[in-house]
């Protein structure tokens, strides 16, 4: 692999499984450190020695509750801390609670929110602070989803999080391009993660979710990773406040596949 990022050193949220693994391994693959946050220190303990594997790091782990002021702030500063800075953050930790809209609970569209959106914005600040007090030209992707644009039925809280993210990461974008910090989002559609082990081990529900994708399968965790990484790159240098789906096609009008005219 190419060392694309070598000398650098990225916090990624909720990197201890899925989509957020796959970015930490494959930041680790090519040349940076990497600050694996999640809410509990064992698994993050137990992820440390497979990045290792990957590249010398070395590598910390940064457990915390993204939707903790305080859990965040130390995380954060411990990142700074023990790797002499940090270059990228990835906001990857997110939830979902399912709910028809009649009877959700208060507590569960505000939980799904705090991590959702209130976890991205205190990780994203928590860095700025740092990045405008040192001038460090940083890099910022923040995990949406498909469900920015698509609504996503009994699960309202989510859909809300992932269209305020869409506008966060434009807000953020325009207020920080002048210093050379760049705000970017991916947007996965389904991918094979622990998030949807409610589908991904029924070969009858796995099969129903392939037929309406276009390109008829999931994604893998690793094709949200390398757009990542991408995104974190030079190679971007000049986006921006964009968010990019990458979701076989799924935000593609799916239905008009059948030509109905
Ligand atoms: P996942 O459930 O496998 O992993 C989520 C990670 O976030 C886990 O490591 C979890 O421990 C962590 N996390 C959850 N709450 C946290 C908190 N309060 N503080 C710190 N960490 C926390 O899910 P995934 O599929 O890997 O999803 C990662 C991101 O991608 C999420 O933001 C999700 O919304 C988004 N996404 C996933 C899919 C998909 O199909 N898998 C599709 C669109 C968007």
């Amino acid at each position: 692999p190419s060392q694309r990022f070598a000398g650098k050193r990225v916090f990624v949220s909720g990197g201890s499984q899925g989509i957020g693994e796959a970015i930490s391994l494959a930041f680790a693959r090519e040349g940076a450190r990497v600050a694996i946050n999640g809410r509990k220190k064992e698994k993050l303990d137990a992820l440390l020695p497979r990045l290792a594997k990957v590249a010398a790091g070395p590598h910390i782990a940064c457990a915390g509750d993204v939707s903790d002021e305080t859990a965040v702030t130390e995380a954060i500063d411990k990142a700074f801390q023990d790797l002499g800075g940090l270059d990228i953050l990835v906001c990857n930790a997110g939830i979902q609670i399912k709910s028809p809209s009649e009877a959700i609970s208060l507590a569960d569209f505000e939980k799904v929110l705090s991590v959702n959106v209130t976890g991205v914005m205190l990780c994203v600040r928590e860095v700025l602070k740092h990045w405008v007090r040192n001038g460090t030209k940083g890099n910022i992707v923040v995990d949406s989803s498909v469900h920015q644009i698509i609504p996503k039925p009994a699960f309202l809280g989510y859909s809300a999080s992932k269209g305020a993210i869409g506008n966060m990461v434009r807000t953020w974008a325009l207020e920080y391009a002048s210093r050379g910090i760049r705000v970017n989002a991916v947007a996965p559609g389904a991918i094979v993660t622990p998030i949807n082990d409610s589908w991904i081990h029924d070969p009858e529900k796995y099969k129903a979710v392939s037929e309406h994708i276009p390109m008829r399968r999931p994604g893998q965790p690793d094709e949200i990773a390398e757009p990542t990484l991408f995104l974190a790159s030079d190679q971007a240098s000049y986006i921006t406040g964009q968010t990019l789906f990458i979701d076989g096609g799924m935000t593609l009008y799916a239905d008009f596949e059948k030509n109905w005219a």
